[in-house]
């Protein structure tokens, strides 16, 4: 028979945070650097006047999704061993293609912000004031903060070494995406019209137009 007592202390030390290394660390910090840029915005926006908004069920209980995907599971991954099942591990290099892949959402989503200003809004939003911007980023693709979440997303298995918490973010992203960028770029053409179609001629939605 064996005893392992040592071996039971020790599992139960570490469980809790079996898979906080550095690149759940690094995750993690993105989604705080994300919180940073996008604050002083948040607050000066909900200064401005909103003269039409587009919020439905369908997009709400994505939105709800999104967080499950993003922020719930990767909190289980990281601080329970309930997800352990589905772990994979992954080279080292796989974790810095991810770390990479990261700092390239994070350069796109700050540049997003720093251009669409207080047009920004988590939901589908038209300002009284509202400009439509088409400089900056905005000149090369219609959608830079989508894009950015679409590195993240792609980023996030190399990061969250999980079958579930890796991945559950993309497969609720590509929905809401899908179905976001059409509901969007319908309210745009609905309020700027003609400038937005040309606006359309130019530009890609998250990849380049060549
Ligand atoms: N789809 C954009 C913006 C996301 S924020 C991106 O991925 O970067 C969503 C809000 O941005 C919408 O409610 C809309 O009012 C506003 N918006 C989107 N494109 C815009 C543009 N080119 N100029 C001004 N506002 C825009």
């Amino acid at each position: 028979m064996r005893i392992s007592l040592g071996d039971d202390v020790e599992e139960k030390n570490f469980c809790y945070t079996r898979n906080m290394n550095i690149f759940t660390a690094i995750y993690f910090l993105a989604l705080i650097i994300e919180i940073v840029i996008r604050a002083p915005l948040d607050k000066k926006r909900k200064q401005e006047k909103i003269s039409e908004r587009r919020y439905t069920d369908q997009e709400k209980t994505l939105l709800g999704l999104l967080s499950l995907g993003g922020l719930v599971a990767p909190l289980i991954y990281a601080f329970t061993n309930w997800l352990d099942f589905a772990n994979y591990t992954l080279p080292v290099w796989a974790g810095w293609l991810g770390v990479l892949i990261t700092a390239g959402a994070l350069f796109v989503f700050w540049r997003a912000h720093a251009d669409l200003g207080v047009n920004w809004s988590p939901t589908l939003e038209i300002r009284e004031k509202h400009e439509l911007i088409t400089r900056g980023i905005y000149g090369i693709i219609r959608h830079p903060m989508y894009a950015s979440q679409w590195l993240l997303a792609i980023a996030t298995p190399l990061l969250l070494q999980s079958w579930i918490a890796g991945f559950l973010n993309l497969l609720v992203f590509i929905p809401f995406y899908l179905l976001r960028v059409k509901a969007e770029e319908q309210m745009m053409l609905d309020s700027f019209g003609a400038q937005y179609q040309e606006y359309m001629k130019n530009t890609g939605r998250v990849l380049p137009k060549m």
